[in-house]
């Protein structure tokens, strides 16, 4: 084989899409002695990852670029670990600079290692060995990948936007990304490809939150929110699907979620064009609403807290964008009771994994 076409099948066999090692990435970026940062830019995530200088040079956790690249631990015994996804099959092996890739054995320019109890790789695996791809990139015909369905999870705010704020500082922006990340875990081992708007803690203006849906052609959208509430009695789970607003509310939730706005210049940054077209088809409609009923029900009965129904309004990630689309409000901050469940992170599992399955259960019943 050519070296061309060995490098155009490399780059071409790296497109994976599942999901994994979620829950060690940010212990893995804050600890350890850092040195330059770099965006590991995977297919299903960009990664910011701080180095580690380690034997003279430079490492990163494996588990960024698992993140990055959608690949979940496949098998380990200890000193030899197997990651895949459904194109990417990679091979190391703690103490050693062989690995494997896809079959193909790569030299490393320095060992695999453990610093810390986690298992580093030299940073030029995630530079030289695997490739730049942007999230959606379409492949040729002939390698694509059987269709999965596109699934994107949008953990609402982020960055400068913490969301509703409880006592004690909870805030939303990270209750809700950690719900994202694990129902992305479950829904994944399933089988779906499911893309995070955001994968940290950052700020995504609304409208981009849409057009990356609009972009991708996902096939739902599911925003997820924890909800607050003057009336510190209120509590509860609920879900919204577009349609004009169905009470006062309905309009006083999306009006705080849409608050954000504000922030938003139409010539800001991250603004490149107008908004989806509105999310009003009657057909839209109806599965939104069939997605949203599958989810609640799941949720009202995982979370054990009052359910408070599905409910319309005019959410702006639900009117721009253009497949069925729902928003999750989780619980309460502004609740006691349910400002200690969505601490609590056996809660938010749960939570997470009612979401996951409410969603399966659309997409079993929906008509094709
Ligand atoms: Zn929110």
């Amino acid at each position: 084989m050519s070296s061309f076409r060995k490098n155009l099948r490399r780059r071409l066999l790296f497109r994976p899409s599942s999901v994994l090692l979620g829950c060690l990435l940010p212990i893995l970026i804050s600890g350890g002695l850092s040195v330059p940062a770099i965006i590991l830019r995977g297919p299903v995530a960009r990664i910011p990852v701080r180095s580690i200088r380690h034997q003279e040079t430079l490492y990163i956790p494996v588990a960024a670029i698992a993140r990055a690249y959608g690949l979940v631990l496949e098998a380990e015994d200890g000193r030899s670990f197997l990651f895949g996804s459904d194109r990417l099959r990679l091979r190391i092996e703690a103490g050693s600079r062989e690995a494997e890739l896809n079959g193909e054995k790569i030299i490393l320019d320095h060992p695999v290692d453990w610093r810390d109890g986690t298992l580093i790789v030299p940073i030029y695996l995630a530079l030289v060995n695997l490739p730049d791809l942007a999230p959606g990139e379409d492949l040729p015909p002939a390698l694509a990948a059987p269709a999965r369905t596109r699934i994107m999870l949008d953990p609402g705010h982020g960055g400068l936007d913490p969301g509703a704020v409880g006592e004690g500082l909870v805030q939303e922006k990270e209750i809700v990304l950690e719900i994202a990340q694990t129902a992305r875990d479950i829904l994944e081992a399933d089988g779906c490809r499911v893309i995070l708007t955001r994968e940290d803690d950052r700020y995504l203006s609304l409208r981009n939150r849409a057009r990356m849906a609009n972009r991708l052609q996902v096939e739902l959208f599911v925003s997820i929110h924890a909800n607050a509430a003057h009336n510190q009695l209120a509590l509860g789970t609920e879900t919204f699907f577009y349609a004009p607003a169905s009470s006062l509310w309905s309009r006083t939730v999306a009006g705080w979620e849409n608050a954000v706005l504000k922030l938003e210049t139409p010539a800001g940054p991250d603004y490149a064009g107008g908004p989806g077209e509105e999310n009003s088809g009657d057909k839209r409609r109806r599965e939104s609403v069939r997605a949203a009923a599958a989810v609640q029900k799941r949720l009202s009965a995982a979370a054990g807290t009052p359910d408070r129904g599905i409910k319309a309004a005019e959410f702006y990630v639900l009117k721009h964008t253009r497949m069925p689309s729902i928003l999750i409000e989780t619980g309460f901050l502004s609740n006691r009771l349910e400002r200690e469940y969505l601490t609590d992170r056996r809660h938010r599992d749960a939570v997470a994994e009612a979401i996951a399955r409410g969603i399966r259960d659309y997409l079993e019943l929906r008509p094709r």
